[in-house]
């Protein structure tokens, strides 16, 4: 075997060198990733192929250089069947090695394998070979139809990656969308490069398609291991802030939105599209969120977000600081609270419901006891409030040692009122003296209807003269004022007794009877008059 170490051999064995450190150091770092896994594998095919493809550089002799071209076949079956098998086990984020599934995929590039193995009996791949010259030794190969269909192949499986891939920037964490785009872009190598051989536009005839699965695996590495794709630690935490129940935004020192997890967006109602963007471009709406942003408050607040739904979330602005205390930008962090703001408003709803209720029970309470003392007809006190009050007014009397004059009043002949000008008249003239009453009284006293038409008054602090005066008042109002009934005034009198607390009596059914007998006095002496009562004549 003749072999003559050239440019192109050295160029292509660097990257063979290049691919088994990038194999070694996926494997070192493979953990229990499937996808990390097939990435190693396909770097070790991808040294295989750079490998071969240089001793085939290297070759000067036609037949050792079908040798190393079929080989270079073995090569690049190898890393598309890898190449795939880590797109899905990435892209899909599987964990079980599935043999069957290997040979499935293994197959075609099997048969092409065998294909080319085969070349001298049917020259379907090469139909001719020009050996190469020195100083290079670039044999030119006429390839035959075999050779496009082992492309065409190639094309295909490395087709389905890519197409995996692109489908794998659009989901995801905005971490693994990166991701995929720089596996993405490293996927495209090779295309170039073959590209580039097939149009017969490589430098020197050199083939690029083995160099190009350095650059996709060196970008890939990248992608993988440098973002962090299989350490654990930053895929937990980008787990963790993608699922957290708050949304979280990281700012950077010139207010660029850098990152954003879904809850963050659902609630700010801010797309994917906002990241690189100024804060206060993409939540000009939100006034109140950049004041405290902008004056660095640290302390959380409550914001209302009126996005498509309606949130209200508090909020929490914290510097980003690394372990040496440099300053690289703000984290916020919205913590939706709506659910608990509608439970208080609702609660504050239920309160101040009850507390309408409770005034209105009050108010009924209240009413109930009015109307538990007030006589309906007249408003003034009933018989029952009277006997309620007056034991402890006399007691009140006794021991400040002031009088209480008692007025009974009862109007005169009022069944005859009735009889003449019938019952609501009748009550017409009870209310005409009530209100004549209500006229006369001061703070104090206490005015009740007994029944009927015959009414008591008991006017505390007054003396018997006074209130004798008092009752006359009454009387004469009354018998000047008159009810009108059918174009005629009815019109009546009123006799009254009065009686002199202590002097009449001290207990109050004493003062009761006496202050009832003053009062038959007035009757018997002719009505419309009134009487005080005189214990000598009731002795
Ligand atoms: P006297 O001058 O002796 O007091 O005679 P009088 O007719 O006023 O007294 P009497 O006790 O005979 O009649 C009182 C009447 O008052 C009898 C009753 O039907 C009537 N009366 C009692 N309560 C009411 C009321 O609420 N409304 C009306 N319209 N009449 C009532
Ligand atoms: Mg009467
Ligand atoms: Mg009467």
């Amino acid at each position: 075997m003749s072999f003559h170490i050239n440019h192109h051999f050295g160029v292509l064995a660097f990257a063979a060198v290049i691919n088994i450190l990038v194999a070694n150091m996926a494997w070192q770092r493979r953990g229990s990733t499937l996808a990390c896994r097939y990435f190693s594998l396909m770097m070790v095919a991808a040294t295989f192929y750079t490998a071969v493809a240089a001793m085939e550089a290297g070759s000067t002799a036609v037949s050792d250089k079908i040798f190393w071209s079929t080989l270079e076949y073995v090569g690049t079956g190898g890393v598309i069947v890898f190449f795939l098998l880590f797109s899905e086990a990435f892209v899909y984020e599987q964990s079980q090695f599935n043999p069957r599934h290997l040979l499935r995929l293994s197959i075609w590039p099997l048969l092409n394998i065998i294909l080319v193995a085969t070349n001298s009996w049917h020259h379907w791949i090469w139909v001719d070979i020009t050996p190469g010259l020195p100083p290079n030794y670039v044999a030119i190969y006429e390839h035959g139809v075999g050779y496009f269909w082992i492309l065409a192949c190639l094309y295909l499986y490395g087709l389905r990656s890519i197409q995996l891939l692109a489908q794998s920037t659009f989901r995801g964490s905005p971490l693994r969308r990166r991701q995929s785009l720089f596996l993405l872009l490293g996927a495209l190598f090779p295309y170039l490069g073959s590209a580039l051989y097939s149009l017969n536009l490589a430098p020197a005839g050199l083939n690029l398609a083995p160099m190009s699965f350095m650059g996709t695996g060196i970008l890939s590495f990248w992608a993988l291991f440098r973002m962090g794709a299989f350490d654990a630690i930053p895929v937990a935490r980008e787990m963790l802030i993608e699922h957290l129940q708050d949304g979280v935004m990281v700012v950077d020192l010139q207010h660029h939105i850098v990152d954003i997890n879904p809850q963050g967006r659902s609630l700010t109602g801010l797309k994917s599209s906002c990241m690189g963007r100024s804060l206060h471009s993409v939540l000009a709406d939100l006034p109140d969120l950049l004041r405290n942003y902008d004056r660095g408050i640290e302390i959380p607040f409550d914001l209302w977000l009126g996005t498509k739904k309606s949130y209200y979330v508090t909020v929490q602005i914290s510097p980003l600081q690394d372990g040496q205390g440099r300053n690289h930008g703000r984290l916020l962090v919205f913590h939706d609270i709506t659910q608990r703001y509608q439970a208080e408003v609702e609660l504050r709803q239920a309160n101040n419901r009850l507390q309408s209720q409770l005034q209105e029970i009050e108010f009924l309470q209240t009413k109930l006891e009015t109307q538990a003392r007030q006589d309906q007809l007249t408003g003034l006190f009933n018989r029952h409030y009277l006997n309620e009050i007056l034991p402890q007014a006399l007691e009140q009397a006794g021991i400040e040692h002031y009088p209480i004059a008692f007025v009974m009043l009862d109007i005169d002949h009022f069944k005859r009122v009735n009889d003449t000008f019938g019952h609501r008249t009748g009550d017409l003239v009870i209310q005409t003296f009530s209100r004549i009453l209500f006229q006369q009284i001061s703070a104090g006293d206490v005015p009740c209807r007994l029944g009927g038409e015959e009414f008591l008054v008991i006017l505390p602090g007054m003396t018997l003269d006074a209130g004798f005066q008092w009752a006359e008042i009454i009387r004469q109002s009354f018998e000047a004022a008159a009810v009108s009934w059918r174009n005629s005034e009815v019109k009546t009198t009123v006799s009254g007794g009065v009686a002199i607390f202590p002097d009449h009596g001290t207990q109050d059914d004493e003062l009761l009877h006496a202050v009832d007998l003053a009062l038959y006095d007035a009757k018997k002496g002719g009505r419309n008059q009134v009487i005080c009562f005189n214990h000598l004549v009731h002795q």
